[in-house]
């Protein structure tokens, strides 16, 4: 899974850096496939329940699963999540990241920020003895305090030789930290914190896909794939491990 993972990286590293005014999101999405399958890993978007991309690409107020298309030209000043995963023998990797399209009001680079920091925070919490509630205690303790809404209808996941396995990770702990699975090494998690500028409700568009926030504001989505080691955890789809 650490080699599926550092496909993830890789691709998503070469994403951020093609991010520009002008490009594409589906000139993205041929960019991250001829990547992963340039390292000899498999797409694990493409075809999935009929998806038609290697990544999804969320602009704007979409906050995850927008559909990449060559007609979808990106514009300066917005924020873009991209989400991408590949499967490697057999193995699944599975990573998201925000980028600011050119210039980006600091306000959006500061959700964009803080939903990153959010993550950090929920990883640190993937640890041997722990439990599966003080992932969604540590994303909460980072984002509340902004103000953000923080989407609850969707969530992390288990991963392993499928793209989503039980359990479904939270964002948010309404019972406080301390409840639900205990972690234990082996056990490895998708932690995908959704933030949004404004309310947190959302709706799918009639794409069949496609997730927005219904008051339009935007959105930022970031996402690491972390295995429970003994050492602590172990951030699988960052190129440092997550230990740098
Ligand atoms: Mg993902
Ligand atoms: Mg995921």
């Amino acid at each position: 899974m650490r080699d599926a993972g550092l496909i993830v990286a890789r691709t998503l590293e070469l994403l951020a850096a093609a991010v520009r005014p002008g490009i594409s999101t589906g000139r993205l999405d041929a960019l991250a496939e001829e990547s992963i399958r340039g390292q000899d890993a498999v797409p694990s978007f493409l075809g999935y329940h009929g998806f038609t991309g290697s990544i999804c690409a969320s602009v704007g107020a979409e906050v995850v699963h927008g559909i990449p298309r060559a007609d979808r030209v990106l514009h300066e000043g917005e924020l873009i999540s991209i989400d991408c995963g590949a499967i490697l023998g057999g193995w699944h990797g599975d990573a998201a990241i925000t980028v600011p399209v050119g210039d980006c009001d600091p306000a959006l680079l500061t959700l964009s920020e803080v939903t990153e920091q959010a993550l950090w925070a929920g990883l640190r919490a993937v640890v041997d003895g722990g439990r599966l509630s003080d992932i969604g205690a540590a994303v909460e303790a980072v984002v509340r305090p902004h103000g953000y809404g923080l989407l609850d209808d969707y969530t992390g996941h288990g991963i392993g030789t499928s793209m989503h396995e039980p359990p479904a990770v939270p964002n948010t702990a309404p019972q406080g930290p301390g409840r639900g699975m205990e972690l234990e090494p082996g056990i490895v998690l998708a932690v995908e914190p959704m933030v949004t500028l404004g309310d947190p409700a959302v709706t799918e568009l009639d794409d069949g896909w496609t997730v927005v926030t219904l008051d339009g504001r935007p959105a930022a989505h970031w996402e690491h794939t972390v295995a429970v080691t003994p050492d602590g955890p172990w951030v699988l789809t960052a190129l440092d491990g997550g230990r740098g």
